[in-house]
């Protein structure tokens, strides 16, 4: 593009960001579904290898189509720098085992997405990387974990379910100076609603399954960081242990991006608007959405993100049989551990995501047996305000 990103608005940048042309003018962008690249000469080929050369090698390190897709995505957020991976978990397991080693302490929010805390807590450990959890609301905590140095911080806000947030700004202060980088996986506040970069976080991962496919179709992930840090610490890291974005599926993800904006501004509305009514039926003991003014973090809701995002989570009187009655009484609304998507999507994270972190780290994050989290789709709010009230009545 011959504009330069920066001084376009995020939602031209959602729809221009990155492309590059062919020869033919083609209008969409091309989906260059290639895994090699020929070369006109053996020299030019030697020079591609020592970099002399500016030429695509193997879709492994680098395709056209995940070149337009990372260009984008790093236009939107703001970063220098941006690399795509197959899936989300593939783009934070990259950008924490390409910057620790042994010896190094981790120091993480305890609500993180359960993979995410599987790496932290069972796979660093196993390579003499030490971790330790906090309560992410929490500053004291983050305060006496990072009085000792650390190499990295990894957080997640808002959280999944319970949409708890994390000061970013001054946890990035904190870690900062106990010598760490931070780590934030930006996957429920969209790059369009959060900024971490701007608040001091170092890098920011994706899970492009989610709002950035958005139709719930493809699989996909992204890093965001300053250029030398991705092309000297995460590049060779992702170049060799190959978790590379399937053109087909970058190019799936550039089509779901330019209708961004759109769906994430409808959902936020949707959101804000299922979560008053939701507060308001009968059989619903609590909910939580970081824009409403009983979220107790609401403040810093407002101080860090531009929209209260596409999810609600609401607690049920009468714990897992009441959810669950509610759940199979859905007639819209379907029952599915996925999320961001152009449907709404119901889960009990108690017996599904988060079963397995076991009852008592549950109660420690509030996740009790009638937290229902509800993903907010594009259906008319109207018909998802019936299928709600329908199902959490007595008839
Ligand atoms: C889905 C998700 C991930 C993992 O992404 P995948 O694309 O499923 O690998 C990580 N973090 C959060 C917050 C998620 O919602």
């Amino acid at each position: 593009m011959s504009i330069d990103p920066a001084s376009l608005r995020p939602a031209t940048r959602l729809v221009h960001g990155g492309t590059i042309r062919s020869n033919f003018g083609e209008t969409s962008e091309t989906l260059f579904l290639t895994s090699g690249y020929v070369y006109d000469s053996a020299e030019q080929a030697e020079g591609t290898f020592t970099g002399a050369v500016e030429h695509y090698q193997y879709s492994r390190f680098g395709n056209p189509t995940v070149g337009m897709l990372e260009a984008r995505l790093a236009a939107i957020e703001g970063a220098e720098a941006c690399r795509a991976t197959a899936t989300g978990m593939a783009a934070v397991h990259a950008a924490l085992l390409s910057h620790l080693k042994a010896g190094d302490r981790v120091v993480a929010s305890r609500a993180l997405f359960g993979s995410c805390h599987w790496i932290v807590s069972t796979l660093l450990p196993r390579y003499a990387i030490t971790s330790e959890f906090v309560d992410g609301g929490d500053l004291a905590q983050w305060r006496a974990a990072l009085a000792r140095p650390a190499a990295l911080v990894l957080l997640e806000t808002p959280s999944n379910p319970m949409l708890e947030m994390v000061d970013l700004a001054a946890v990035a202060a904190l870690a900062h100076a106990a010598g760490a980088i931070v780590v934030v996986d930006n996957v429920f506040a969209t790059p369009l609603l959060q900024q971490p970069l701007a608040l001091g976080a170092d890098v920011v991962v994706y899970s492009c399954t989610k709002h950035i496919d958005g139709q719930g179709r493809v699989l996909g992930g992204a890093v965001l960081g300053r250029k030398k840090w991705v092309e000297e610490t995460l590049q060779p890291f992702i170049r060799n242990t190959g978790p590379a974005l399937s053109p087909f599926n970058a190019w799936l993800l550039l089509k779901g991006i330019e209708t961004l904006s759109l769906r994430v501004t409808a959902g936020c509305v949707a959101a804000a608007a299922i979560a008053d009514f939701l507060a308001g039926l009968p059989g619903v003991r609590r909910v939580w959405y970081p824009t409403r003014t009983d979220h107790p973090q609401h403040a810093l809701a407002a101080t860090q993100m531009s929209g209260g995002g596409t999810m609600v989570t609401f607690e049920v009187d009468g714990g897992k049989e009441e959810a669950f009655r509610a759940m199979n009484r859905f007639r819209l609304i379907a029952i599915s551990n996925n999320l961001g998507d152009t449907k709404s999507l119901a889960t009990h994270p108690a017996t599904t995501t988060h079963m397995r972190i076991g009852a008592e780290e549950r109660a420690r994050l509030g996740i009790t047996d009638g937290v229902i989290r509800l993903s907010v789709g594009l259906e008319d709010v109207a018909d998802l305000k019936d299928d709600l009230a329908r199902a959490l009545s007595d008839g």
